[in-house]
């Protein structure tokens, strides 16, 4: 049976969902987000043979299609999907959102939050909302947590608290965790610009590298050093930009090799715990400052970075126009001047390029 978390939010398991979903109008329940390792309607006459629920597809979105706000950046595959939409149940009266998300510690949940959130903000104005996963215990309330923490500013532990009194035996995975904390540290959003999204991106990335998916090289930023065809409304708005912010040239030919929204920053000194980003409390870890110490500067991997995208664990980084070496890349990591380890770690080589703000 499903737990009242709030009014009309609920959080169950796919027991509570079938219920409803056979039985219209049970808890006034009118919208359903299922969270399972599948979208389609199926995964329920697999688990409970015999139940077949009637649906009618509103429509389906993919990582890709336009107007979501979940594209390139993301570190979710182009044409995975993102969620299914649909009129479910023997009247077709209830609205089923299907997110596919599995319960590993490896899972992006991230990039599925504001999807799923937004679809409980505007259920709960409509009617009453029911989250489910499978057992009720993991996915679903790691979503519910995501969802307290933006609408009453939580934290990840005070939003998880506040579930518990709602239902004890919720307790999200321990990678659904961190990215909860990363959630909390970008401001209850997906800022998929900030440091913090940027090494999670890059840590999915080397584990799709080192189980053997590969390298997907539309995940590769685009070439910094390639001309753009761009209207010159948006190239006013570059030189703006490119003013501001200071770009990296190969220092032998002058090519530009990375923008400053390509850096990803690490803290000096910090040993093997740099990646693991609940640990990061103390200050501002990513003071300017504290750049000169470090002889490297470590970088998203970018397309002219050919022997990455051929597939390679390590290697040399060199120029695309001069073949001047600049760095090395590493999907296991590289350890900077400083101390730090970064893992995986595209370096660029202080000493081998110029930083000019033009
Ligand atoms: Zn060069
Ligand atoms: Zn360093």
């Amino acid at each position: 049976m499903p737990y009242l978390v709030r009014e009309n939010l609920f959080i169950g398991n796919i027991g509570a969902a079938a219920e409803i979903l056979q039985n219209d109008g049970v808890q006034q329940v009118t919208h359903i987000l299922s969270v399972l390792s599948s979208a389609s309607i199926s995964f329920f006459s697999e688990w409970r043979s015999g139940l077949t629920i009637p649906v009618k597809e509103i429509r389906k979105v993919h990582v890709g299609d336009g107007g979501v706000d979940v594209g390139a950046k993301s570190a979710l595959s182009p044409e995975k999907l993102l969620y299914s939409l649909e009129y479910a149940g023997h009247d077709l009266k209830l609205v089923r959102m299907a997110v596919p998300l599995r319960d590993t510690e490896n899972e992006d949940l991230l990039d599925f939050l504001d999807v799923c959130i937004d679809f409980i903000d505007r259920s709960r104005k409509e009617g009453c909302v029911l989250v489910h996963c499978f057992a009720g215990v993991s996915r679903s309330a790691a979503v519910i947590t995501a969802y307290l923490m933006r609408t009453e500013h939580l934290s990840q532990e005070d939003a998880l608290e506040s579930l518990r009194q709602s239902c004890e035996f919720v307790c999200p995975n321990d990678g659904f965790l961190e990215q909860l904390k990363m959630f909390e540290e970008m401001g209850f959003k997906v800022d998929q610009s900030s440091p913090v999204y940027k090494r999670f991106r890059l840590k999915i990335l080397g584990e799709n590298h080192f189980s053997g998916l590969g390298i997907d090289s539309s995940k590769l930023g685009a070439d910094p050093g390639m001309p753009v065809e761009i209207s010159s409304e948006v190239e006013e708005d570059n030189k703006v930009e490119n003013i501001r912010s200071p770009t990296y040239r190969c220092k032998k030919c002058r090519r530009v090799v990375a923008l400053q929204e390509h850096v990803v920053d690490h803290i000096p000194g910090e040993g093997e715990t740099s990646f693991e980003w609940h640990k990061r409390r103390s200050g501002n870890p990513f003071k300017k400052s504290d750049e000169s110490e470090c002889s490297s500067i470590f970088i998203e991997p970018l397309r002219w970075m050919k022997a990455v995208e051929e597939g390679a664990l390590e290697g040399k980084l060199s120029c695309a126009h001069c073949d001047a070496r600049l760095g090395y890349f590493n999907w296991a990591g590289i350890q900077c001047s400083c101390g730090s380890w970064i893992t995986p770690a595209f370096q660029l080589q202080k000493g081998r390029v110029d930083i000019s703000s033009v």
